[in-house]
């Protein structure tokens, strides 16, 4: 897979100033099912580490703050 390096581009966005992860959610890591987000190392955020995205959308739905967006491709909405 990919490393997702050009954090603008990737099809899944995470608000740093809402994201909890440095309380301990692990929410949107867990219920992904390809295991492509994770803790951004330098930022203690959740963020999207590999480019790789099903829209499935469970990471969007399940984050307790609203912080996760999925840009899902225009062909795809
Ligand atoms: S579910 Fe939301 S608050 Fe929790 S780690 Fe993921 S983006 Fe952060
Ligand atoms: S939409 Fe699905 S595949 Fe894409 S990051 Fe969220 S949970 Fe993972």
């Amino acid at each position: 897979m990919p490393l997702a390096n050009h954090k603008s581009s990737v099809p899944v966005i995470v608000d740093e100033d809402k994201c909890i992860a440095d309380k301990g959610c692990r929410v949107c890591i867990e219920v992904c099912p390809l295991d492509v987000l994770w803790i951004n190392e330098e930022t203690g955020k959740a963020h999207m580490k590999y480019d790789e995205c099903w829209y499935c959308m469970p990471c969007e739905a399940d984050c307790p703050t609203d912080a996760v967006k999925v840009n899902i491709p225009y062909l795809l909405s």
